[in-house]
């Protein structure tokens, strides 16, 4: 084992028929070069360690071959192969541009294109990761790139292909690198492995295929550090520890004791993966990895896009049919929320068994929402009124004292004090003193007086109904008229009062008014207005209309904006009494 040379290196494929997962480009190059249709600039694009510069060599090596075989490959036996082989030919030149991205680095190239090789047919330029040029580098090399001598090619490759001009994509023969599959990976690592008389597990090795994510080059040095790591000896175990990487097994305890609601289990087991070190991110991240291996073993249709090590493909085949669909996409919801507010938690550990809590408990929740509906209506029938107690005798005893409290002409007198004390006092009797003025009575809030004067009119009322003639209705109105004086509500009396009131049967009444303000502001007023009426005829049929004078519907319709400033403060402690009682209790005046 001391001689092991590292295996990327080693095992870099020779020819096009060993390059892995890319048979789609190597057999186009292959049939490009037999039917000597080369073209002289190529883009090799793909993600990184899936053999871009590797086919660029096999390329280079192929086409300067002396003695091309049938098949399209290379000889391995002739001059110009053997200081391929050995590296040390001087018709290739490699070029990384993340590096070398100067106008003056592609000056170089440039000048050495000019040149017709020593040996061999042609010259090949790889320049790698070419997105990493500078604009102007890239301008100075799209003359070349236009018109290359005979005995040049260009092989440019990239892991970014969105990052490269029009103008040079358009001058190249394009090739996209595929990802290498998982099997491709374990097959190459297995034929290493034997060549190499290492002793290794198959999961091991599947283990090490996803990792690598698709990149070979990734697989191969993985490979090369738990051969050393493990003396040749490559366990699944083993490689989970060196690549630390959770056991899916683990992930499998968990999904049991979540089925079983067990809490503490599934606290204590997190608390286990804890103690070895592993992130809460990566726990969660795997998680989700879990249950999304989960969805798609559901289906046999999606199956074949399970990631996992062959040895659990059965195992979530079985699991997957325990649970619904709702149940996974409920977790993966859980653990994709966990995943974000990651980074912000403060607690990292608590914000991981938090989610994990809420996962143990999914299930009850999954139950419970095709009820949803019936929970509703079980909620709603347990609504009842809510019970309340008469607080008129307490609101208004507040409202004297502040009323006294604030009134500026007893403020910082030395009668102040006892004019309280003796409000208060009043207050507490049952009866009001006799002597109190009823113009001076605290108002209280509109709205609570008018239901009060309802409830009172109303158990006054005899109950036999009286007919509705002009006569009454018109005493009817004016004692609803100078109602709303007592209550300071001059607008609406000033609207009323000039509104004209016909009789048009015994339930029903029309009320004409001059202009739509007027008609909008009986409207605003009509339900008491109604119920007024309705109780002085003890007759709740009685309905009224109020419709436009007609000779008034042909003024010109007047607008809310040409009310005065006055107007519209009457307007507003018309519909706001609670205004007009600020300002009395404050003693402000008005600015109109
Ligand atoms: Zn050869």
């Amino acid at each position: 084992m001391e001689n092991f040379v590292v295996s990327a290196r080693k095992y870099r494929p020779q020819h096009f028929s060993t390059v892995v997962g890319q048979a789609h480009i190597t057999t186009t190059l292959k049939n490009a070069i037999l039917q000597n249709h080369l073209a002289h600039a190529f883009l090799f694009c793909g993600p990184r360690g899936v053999g871009k510069t590797t086919c660029a060599r096999i390329l280079a090596k192929t086409i300067n071959c002396e003695k091309l075989g049938k098949d399209g490959e290379a000889c391995d036996k002739c001059n110009s192969c053997q200081s391929f082989n050995k590296g040390a030919s001087f018709n290739i030149h490699e070029l990384d541009a993340a590096s070398n991205n100067s106008v003056d680095d592609i000056r170089e190239l440039i000048e050495q294109v000019r040149f017709a090789p020593q040996a061999g047919k042609y010259k090949i330029y790889i320049i790698d990761e070419v997105h990493m040029l500078s604009a102007s580098a890239f301008n100075a090399f799209l003359k070349t790139l236009e018109e290359p001598p005979a005995h040049a090619i260009f092989i440019l490759a990239t892991t970014e292909k969105h990052k490269i001009l029009p103008t040079i994509l358009s001058r190249c023969q394009i090739f996209d690198f595929k990802r290498i599959t998982p099997a491709d990976i374990v097959a190459y690592l297995e034929e290493i492995v034997s060549k190499e008389k290492i002793t290794a597990e198959n999961a091991a090795m599947q283990l090490i295929a996803q990792k690598s994510d698709g990149c070979m080059r990734d697989a191969l040095s993985i490979l090369d550090k738990i051969v050393s790591f493990t003396n040749g000896q490559l366990t699944y175990a083993s490689t989970l520890e060196h690549l630390n990487v959770l056991d899916e097994e683990y992930f499998f305890q968990f999904f049991e004791l979540l089925q079983k609601e067990d809490l503490p289990g599934v606290l204590s087991l997190y608390d286990e993966i804890d103690q070895k070190g592993f992130e809460g991110d990566t726990v969660l991240n795997h998680f989700s990895s879990f249950f999304r291996n989960m969805l798609v073993s559901k289906d046999a249709r999606s199956i074949a896009l399970l990631q996992v090590v062959e040895a659990f493909t059965e195992k979530y085949n079985a699991t997957a049919n325990q649970v619904s669909i709702p149940y996974i996409i409920g977790a993966l919801n859980i653990l994709n929320e966990a995943e974000i507010g990651f980074k912000q938690a403060r607690n990292k550990k608590l914000h991981v068994e938090f989610h994990l809590i809420r996962l143990t408990y999914l299930q009850q929740a999954v139950n419970i929402q095709p009820d949803e509906t019936a929970g509703k209506k079980k909620r709603l029938d347990e609504l009842k009124p809510i019970a309340f107690k008469h607080i008129g005798f307490a609101v208004q005893k507040e409202k004297k004292v502040e009323r006294q409290q604030k009134s500026p002409s007893i403020e910082g007198s030395p009668t102040a004090k006892l004019e309280i004390d003796n409000a208060i006092i009043q207050d507490k009797l049952p009866v009001q003193l006799p002597n109190e003025p009823v113009a001076e009575k605290p108002k209280e809030a509109g709205a609570l007086k008018k239901i009060r004067e309802q409830i009172l009119h109303r158990k006054l009322e005899p109950l036999a109904s009286k007919t509705l003639t002009q006569d009454m209705l018109n005493e009817a109105w004016n004692m609803y008229l100078s109602r709303l004086l007592d209550q300071n509500q001059v607008t609406s009396h000033h609207n009323l009062k000039t509104a004209i009131t016909t009789v048009i049967n015994e339930v029903q009444f029309d009320v004409f008014v001059g202009s739509r303000i007027q008609q909008q502001f009986i409207e605003s007023e009509k339900t008491h207005l109604l119920i007024h009426i309705q109780e002085y005829f003890n007759n709740p049929k009685i309905q009224l209309k109020i419709s436009l004078d007609p000779a008034a519907e042909k003024e010109p319709v007047q607008t809310e904006q040409t009310l005065s400033q006055r107007d519209q403060y009457l307007r507003m402690i018309e519909r706001y009494p609670l205004v007009k009682e600020m300002r009395d209790q404050l003693n402000l005046d008005l600015d109109y």
